[in-house]
Parts: C-alpha cells; sequence; structure tokens
C-alpha cells in the first residue's frame, strides 16, 4: 500500500481536504482522508509526498481521434465544413500505417502528459490495434462506423472487439460502438450498432449536430455537404424533412446513455423531443474545435436545463492545437466566465466517467474507485484551488493510472 500525500486532495464528490492523502493498494483506492489519520490507521503504508500540488483525479477527453495527431496545423482554419472533410479526406490518402501508428502513440503520450488518464478515442483504423503496444492511459477505442459505400458486418466488428480485449487483458479500457454522424451512416447501422452496443453493455458514441452545412443538408435539403454528399452517391430522401435529431429518435438508433459529439443545434421541436427524456444521452463539447471552425456559441444552458450533463473532449489535431483538456477548460471559462470552476472540472470528471458508465470508479477519489489521479501545483489558499486546478499552465507533475506512475 501506498499513501500519496498532497497539499490538497480535491475528491470532487465530497469536500477538498488540507494536507489529505489518498491511499492505494493495487489498482484501487483503499482510503481517502487527513494524511496524519490515514499515516496513524496505516502506519505500514509507504509514503510518497506530492508537496505544494492539489491532487485530484486523472483528467477524461470525452472525444478524440488519435489516428489524426500529425495532422496538427496541416489544414488552416477559416474552411467550410464540407471543404474540412474533404481536406481532411485528402490528407488521410497520404499517410501510411506507419504514420497512423505514429499519430496515435503521439496522440496518447501528449494526453498523458497533460494530466488525462482516459480517453475516449474514436479508431478509423482498429486493424492497427495489433500493432500497438498497450497504452499507458485508460483508452475506450470506439470503432468508427461509415457505410456511404460499403456494408459493415456489425456482428464481425463486435466478435473481434471481445475476442482482442479477452487476449490482452493488460489493456486497460474496452471497446465501443461509433456510427460516425447521421450523413454518413445510415439508419440501419446505427440500429445495429445500438443492437449490439444493448446486447453487449457496450459505449456508444457518434457525432451529432456539428455543423450548420448538417443542418442544412437534413432540414432543407441543401447546402455544400448536401451536394457533396449527393456527388459521392448517397441517398439523400432523409434531407429536407426535420433534424438529425429527429430522424434519430424516430427511428429508435440511439441507445440510453448514447455520448452525443457537438450537439452545436437545438431546434424548440428537438427541445420538446428531448425534454420528455431528461438526462438520456450524454453531450459532449469540444471548445477549441468550435472556435477552430468560428461556430456560433454552444447551447451549453439549454442542455443544462433540459437535464443533460455535458463533458469536454479534444476533437483532433486536425482541427485543433493539441490535446490537453486544460486548455479546453479555460477556452470553455472564457466563453462562459460565469460557470463556476468546479463545474468546469467535473466536465472533464465526472460527468464523462458517467457517460462511460462509470460514475465512482473513474473521474472522482474515493474508497473502492480506480487509483487513476494526477498532481497539479498549487500555491494558493483552499478557496481557489478549483480555480488554479482550471487555470493550470504546467503539465501535471504526477500522472498515476491504475495505480501506477504513468
Ligand atoms: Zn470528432
Amino acid at each position: 500500500m501506498i499513501l500519496h500525500r498532497a497539499r490538497l486532495v480535491l475528491p470532487l464528490a465530497t469536500p477538498a481536504v488540507e494536507d489529505g492523502a489518498v491511499l492505494v493498494g493495487g489498482d484501487r483506492i483503499r482510503a481517502v482522508g487527513r494524511f496524519e489519520d490515514l499515516r496513524r490507521e496505516h502506519p505500514a503504508a509507504a509514503v510518497t509526498d506530492h508537496g505544494e500540488t492539489v491532487l485530484l483525479p486523472g483528467l477524461i477527453n470525452a472525444h478524440c481521434h488519435l489516428d489524426y495527431t500529425v495532422m496538427r496545423g496541416a489544414i488552416l482554419p477559416n474552411l467550410s465544413f464540407s471543404s474540412w472533410v474533404r481536406r481532411i479526406n485528402d490528407l488521410k490518402r497520404t499517410l501510411s500505417d506507419a504514420d497512423y501508428l505514429r499519430s496515435i502513440a503521439g496522440g496518447l503520450a501528449e494526453l498523458q502528459r497533460w494530466g488525462t488518464t482516459t480517453v475516449l478515442n474514436i479508431e478509423s483504423f482498429p486493424e492497427l490495434m495489433v500493432q500497438l503496444p498497450p497504452p499507458r492511459i485508460r483508452t475506450w477505442w470506439f470503432y468508427e462506423m461509415i457505410d456511404i459505400r460499403n456494408r459493415i458486418h456489425t456482428e464481425e466488428v463486435v466478435a473481434g472487439a471481445l475476442t482482442f480485449f479477452e487476449e490482452r487483458p493488460d489493456w486497460h479500457g474496452g471497446f465501443g460502438l461509433s456510427p460516425h454522424a447521421p450523413y454518413t451512416a445510415s439508419m440501419e447501422l446505427y440500429q445495429l450498432a445500438r443492437h449490439a452496443a444493448e446486447q453487449y453493455g457496450m459505449p456508444f458514441t457518434t457525432h451529432l449536430g456539428e455543423s450548420d452545412e448538417e443542418e442544412a443538408m437534413f432540414t432543407a435539403g441543401a447546402g455544400p455537404l448536401f451536394d457533396f454528399l449527393a456527388g459521392l452517391g448517397r441517398d439523400m430522401s432523409d434531407c429536407g424533412h426535420g433534424t438529425a435529431l429527429q430522424h434519430l429518435l424516430a427511428a429508435n438508433a440511439l441507445p440510453d446513455g448514447a455520448i452525443l459529439a457537438h450537439m452545436n443545434f437545438v431546434t424548440p421541436e428537438d427541445e420538446a423531443l428531448l425534454a420528455r427524456r431528461p438526462g438520456t444521452f450524454a453531450i459532449v463539447h469540444c471548445p477549441n474545435c468550435h472556435a477552430y471552425f468560428g461556430r456560433d456559441p454552444f447551447p451549453y444552458e439549454t442542455w443544462r436545463r433540459l437535464g443533460f450533463r455535458v463533458s469536454l473532449g479534444t476533437d483532433s489535431c486536425a482541427s485543433n492545437r493539441g490535446l490537453n483538456l486544460f486548455d479546453e477548460m479555460q477556452t470553455f471559462r472564457r466563453q462562459r466566465p460565469k460557470v463556476p470552476a468546479a463545474e468546469v472540472l467535473d466536465m472533464v470528471t465526472r460527468h464523462p466517467a458517467a457517460a462511460l458508465g462509470l460514475p465512482g470508479q473513474l473521474g472522482e477519489l474515493r474508497t473502492g474507485a480506480r487509483a487513476d489521479f494526477i498532481c497539479v501545483d498549487y500555491a494558493g489558499p483552499r478557496a481557489d484551488a478549483f480555480e488554479a486546478v482550471v487555470e493550470n499552465r504546467t503539465p501535471p507533475r504526477a500522472v498515476h493510472v491504475n495505480g501506477h506512475s504513468a
């Protein structure tokens, strides 16, 4: 057993502990409390002193594409969404398997350096995973499903994923399903993915309501994205009547607990439908990606009012400068200075943990939780601890995953 001491411990679900400590045994937290009390109760435990730091749960990135880390700076902002999609598709064709492996490894290292201990990664090339060493941070690999041109056999995908993780007990995390977006995945594919996610208890995520071009395509049956996809041979008969969200709900294509990335648009009709299902879905907002595309303000207050938890994600380096959740919290707070720092911190800890179906296991420090924590420099008084963490601009001094220094 190891007793990790810090100037301040922020368990998040319970009050902060001055001169606090976390007792770790194996991969779990065994106790959280005052350092003196825990040392007296567990005299045999080794002590690691993290000094003048705040010790808090490891951060959880709720939306990321590790495949595209090498595209940092490659696509200039100010492109329309469909032009950006075209550009990323062109870039993808120029990259080799080795480039993608380098991209994934570099992305994982960058996440870890900035205190992310769990990532929800959308994976376009799951076949490359056999060539990867076990990631040091907890990683959920969401199989990205697109069927504009090819049929996808969901059962084969699920069976392959289950076998993969059975054979790799040292991989922390798991597998999920991600029909890409309603403009690239058919309603049948969504339904197959929903069914498989429910049957095997896998998390499910999708992109939804991301761009005004997607909105125009579904509601008006027009616009650049409509033209682009019609040109690729997509069946456009679902366009011109209602939002994509309305189509998905009408087709019962989203499982309860679906993690919906972006959700930048919400009509009064959408609101009325969602008001009947408060809290059913988890929403993910990507502040820097949002700024990159110069979008209108994210409807945060609407989602809160409807009872949906909002998490933060980085999205990928194809539309972001990095994979740093502190940077995301700071961008979010600049746009919404009235949202308390403690609430912003929940968006990278407790909310995404709940979205993964692991509340109390991840994103919190409590007895029985996974021992994933980080230590951030701290000099100020206790009242400012949340503020100090959210405004932190240096890599955490310590990053521990599953009871071990990562
Ligand atoms: Zn994305």
